[in-house]
């Protein structure tokens, strides 16, 4: 019991550090952190719901503090979005994933389509997507290979804007995903004149599963996304029942802790090397 305690405390005052981490303290740390390579990315499977084959994965940023702490982007994408460095980061992030593609492509492995997250702040920032377009050149990446993942919350901003953002992308050639769908306050109707490749279903919904009335929400956004041509990755599935559910439903790909946790990119690559 005496350990338990300690324990407590000690996960309770680890907490408490990261929450004390001021902005400023943060803005001075982002610099530092980028030069010392403290930023990197892990990779989270996503599967093909019927054959549970690989299908891609999600970047996901991790900060690893010199001292063997590795702080959660909950802990300060917020921060970073109240000073501006998120479009720093984001740009990081895509070009770590385009370099270890190719890295990846030139061992021969299986490709598949590695999603990074782009955040408000990049998506209405002009120039992102030529900067983007000139890593892509560099690695010599398809941007097939480098989906972008926008927030749902976005999509009441400026809606005109956004759309033609998303077409000017999709004639580069990358696929936008609409992420945590569900959670903000976009109705059903935007996704008819959104033009997305993919819907992320958001974690909330899928723990509904199990709730006939959650059940029949998943199922009308399931419907209505396939009548529109839209495809359908269920976030945060956990059990084998919210799998089953979904697999019924023909909920196209799945990405959770049912299949795999995020990871690093070398436990990733494994999976490139079984997987057919
Ligand atoms: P997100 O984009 O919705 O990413 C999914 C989050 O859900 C990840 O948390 C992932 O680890 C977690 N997750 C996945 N499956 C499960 C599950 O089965 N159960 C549970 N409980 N959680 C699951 P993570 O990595 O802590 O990231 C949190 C958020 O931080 C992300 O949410 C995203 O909004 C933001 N983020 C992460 N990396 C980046 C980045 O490079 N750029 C930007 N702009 N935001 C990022
Ligand atoms: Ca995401
Ligand atoms: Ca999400
Ligand atoms: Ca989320």
């Amino acid at each position: 019991v005496k350990n338990q305690i300690h324990s407590y405390y000690a996960f309770y005052n680890e907490e408490l550090k990261s929450r004390i981490i001021h902005n400023k303290e943060m803005e001075d740390r982002m610099e530092t952190a980028l030069a010392h390579h403290e930023f990197c990315a892990y990779f989270q499977p996503k599967y093909d719901t019927e054959t549970k084959e690989l299908a891609g994965a999600e970047a996901l940023v991790r900060w690893n503090t010199g001292d063997g702490r590795i702080i959660p982007p909950t802990d300060f994408i917020p921060v970073f979005e109240e000073n501006g460095l998120i479009v720093g980061l984001d740009e990081f992030m895509f070009r770590e994933v385009c370099r270890q593609q190719r890295e990846w492509i030139d061992q021969g492995r299986r490709a598949v389509p590695v999603s990074v997250n782009l955040s408000r702040y990049n998506i209405f920032y002009s120039s992102f997507i030529n900067k983007y377009q000139d890593i892509l050149r560099e690695y010599e990446i398809s941007p097939k290979l480098v989906p972008l993942e926008i927030t749902e919350s976005v999509m009441s901003e400026d809606e005109v804007l956004l759309r033609n953002i998303i077409d000017e992308l999709h004639s580069i050639g990358f696929s936008v995903l609409m992420d945590d769908f569900g959670t903000g306050y976009s109705s059903m109707t935007m996704l008819g004149s959104m033009p997305i490749d993919v819907l992320k279903l958001d974690k909330s919904f899928v723990d509904d599963i199990g709730d006939s009335k959650g059940e029949k929400i998943i199922r009308s956004i399931i419907d209505l996304s396939r009548g529109l041509g839209i495809r359908l990755t269920a976030e945060g599935v956990e059990t084998e029942e919210q799998y089953e559910f979904l697999r019924k439903m023909k909920c196209d790909e799945i990405q959770g802790y049912y299949f795999a946790k995020p990871m690093p990119g070398s436990d990733f690559q494994a999976l490139l090397n079984t997987e057919k």
